[in-house]
Order: C-alpha cells, then structure tokens, then sequence
C-alpha cells in the first residue's frame, strides 16, 4: 500500500528539516515492518511562504527523490487549500493520505494505528486529541465553545479533531466532488459516509516557530465553518421575525387596553402598535429572503447528492 503523508507549510522554515527528518523515520520504520510500500512519499505543499520554506522543500525533494516531493501554490490560499491540492495531487500515486500540520503537534507514533484501523476496513480515520492539556487556556475554551456552537447549528464534525487524519483513495474521490470554494474539511468530510475508524493521541506543543493561526483567523476559519455548514442562522432571522410579530400582537392589544382606560398621552398607541408590528414584519421578511437565499447558498455549491461505495451485479 502506497502512503502519502500531506503536509501544508507556510512560513515552516524553522520547523521542516526536523520534520521531513521524523517523517522519513516514520515511513522507513513502516515500510521496513512492511505495513506500507517503500514508495510511499511525503508531499510538503508550499502555501505561498514568504520565507524559504519552498527551497528548503527543493532541496529535501533533491535529497530523497524516491520519499519526498513537494508542491508550490502560487500564493497563501490557506491551508484548507493547500490541503486539499496535497490530497488531491497525492491520490494519483497513493492508495492512502495522512494530512499533518507542518509542525508536528499531533503525534505520529498514531500513524501506524491509523494505517491498522485503514487495513480493517475503515476509509477514514479521525486523528483525536485526548486532551489539550498543552493548549493555551484560550485555545481551549474558545474551541470548545466552538464545537458546541457548531454541533447547535446542525453541523456535524468530530470533537476536538483536526485535519490530522486519514483518507482512503475513494474517501478523496468523493472529496474532489464537493465544489465548494469555502473549504472547511471538518465539515466536508464527515458528510463523505464510509466506514470511520478513531485514534486518539495527546497534542503536543508546536516545536518552533509561531502559530500561522493568531485570534483573527481562528475566528475568520471559526466564521467559515460555520457558515458554510449551516443556514441555520437565517433560520433563526425568520424565528426573531415570527416572535416579535407575535410579541407585537400582544403590545397591540396592551395599547389599545390603555388607550381605553384613557391611561396614555395621546399618539403613544399608534406609535407603539406601529415600532413593533413594523420592526417584526421587517425581520420576519428579511428571515424569508434569507431562506431563500439560503436555498440557492446550498445549490451553488453544487455538493454530490450521493456516494456510491460499491456496485455488484450492475452493469
Ligand atoms: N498553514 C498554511 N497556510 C496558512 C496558514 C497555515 O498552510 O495560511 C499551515 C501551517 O504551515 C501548518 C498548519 O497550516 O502546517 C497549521 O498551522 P499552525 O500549526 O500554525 O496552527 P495551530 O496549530 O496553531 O492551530
Ligand atoms: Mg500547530
């Protein structure tokens, strides 16, 4: 079985040689016990760094030409894009992809559990962080609001789980399909079907450098994810709508009650009756609008509407 290990870089100079030199340990160890061919291959892409993180790439690729190769984006698409190119690319020559972050927090002694549950059968492992004790408590909690938040919202994507997994071929196969240019893999992958197997492993701390991804483009990922699993927000717009109109009904009759006990000065009733039943009926449309927008949201992204796992006896 040909194993292909993606990892998206950007700005990884002060962590790659380490890495390729751990990866490479990795595969030679596994391909020695035979558990994976001996042309199996790290793909390093390239998202666009500013640093010389794509010669450092070059000249890894010199070095072990069977065992590593390396892909340059043209530009910082981020790394669900450069994820996705990686699987993408390595699904011509490989029968499996493991995507890993650059920085090797997640544990690659897991590698070869995954590549066991893969043998039995499952299509997709989930790489699981046990516990995040390394993480900063902000981390922490701003992801774990996240996932409840999200889980609320309709989406389903597995707790504290990143992009450390592994994908079959037919697993990328389906995955070519989904059109999205709003690209969040935890949400998309779930969404495949197939068997799915979990290895649990404890993050680690990144080994150098900075994390690529600061409060500001957590929360832009956070934002991304969310809206691009989940119309649910605009459902909640037509909810508003419906009870402040239903609120408005009730203030109208509480007016008119007054108007009669002669308890109001005068024009407060109509002002009153006209704030609330205007204001709902406004968010009551926009909430329509937007489920139709909503709808034509979902149609452009154009996702398969099924995955065929198998076929027998069908010609
Ligand atoms: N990354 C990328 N493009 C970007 C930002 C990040 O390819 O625009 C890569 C980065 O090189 C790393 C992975 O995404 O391999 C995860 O980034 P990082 O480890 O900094 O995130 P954190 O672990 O702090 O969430
Ligand atoms: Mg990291």
């Amino acid at each position: 079985m040909v194993l292909a290990i993606v990892v998206p870089c950007y700005n990884e100079k002060e962590v790659l040689p380490s890495t390729a030199e751990q990866l490479l340990g990795a595969i030679q160890r596994l391909a020695d016990n035979g558990v994976i061919s001996k042309e199996s291959k790290i793909v390093f892409v390239d998202d666009g760094s500013k640093d010389c993180t794509w010669e450092l790439i070059e000249n890894l690729c010199k070095e072990n030409p069977a065992n590593i190769s390396g892909i340059k984006l043209s530009g910082n698409r981020g790394h669900q894009n450069a994820l996705l190119c990686g699987l993408l690319s390595s699904k011509e020559f490989a029968d499996a992809c493991i995507s890993i972050d650059a920085d090797l927090q997640d544990d690659i002694s897991v590698i070869g559990e995954m590549l066991k549950l893969h043998a039995s059968g499952c299509e997709i492992v989930y790489g699981v962080r046990s516990k995040r004790t390394k993480d900063s408590f902000f981390k922490r909690t701003t992801a774990h609001c996240f996932y409840k938040l999200i889980h609320m919202l309709g989406a389903n994507i597995i707790y504290n789980h990143a992009d450390f997994r592994l994908m079959g071929k037919s697993a990328i196969n389906a995955l070519e399909d989904y059109k999205e240019v709003n690209l969040f893999l935890r949400g998309i992958v779930p969404m495949l079907g197939y068997k799915t197997g979990i290895a649990y492993y404890e993050r680690k701390e990144r080994m150098a450098g900075e994390s690529k991804y600061p409060f500001a483009k957590m929360l832009k990922f956070a934002l991304e994810g969310i809206t691009s699993l989940s119309t649910k927000p605009i459902r909640m717009v037509t909810m508003l709508g419906i009870a402040i109109f239903i609120m408005s009904l009730a203030m109208i009759a509480y007016s008119v009650f007054q108007f009669f006990r002669n308890d109001t000065t005068s024009g407060w009733a109509s002002i009153i009756c006209s704030i609330w039943c205007v204001g709902g009926l406004i968010l009551l449309s926009i909430g329509i609008v937007g489920e139709y927008i909503g709808k034509i949201y979902l149609e452009t992204k154009q996702r398969p509407r099924f995955i065929v796992e198998k076929k027998e006896n069908c010609r």
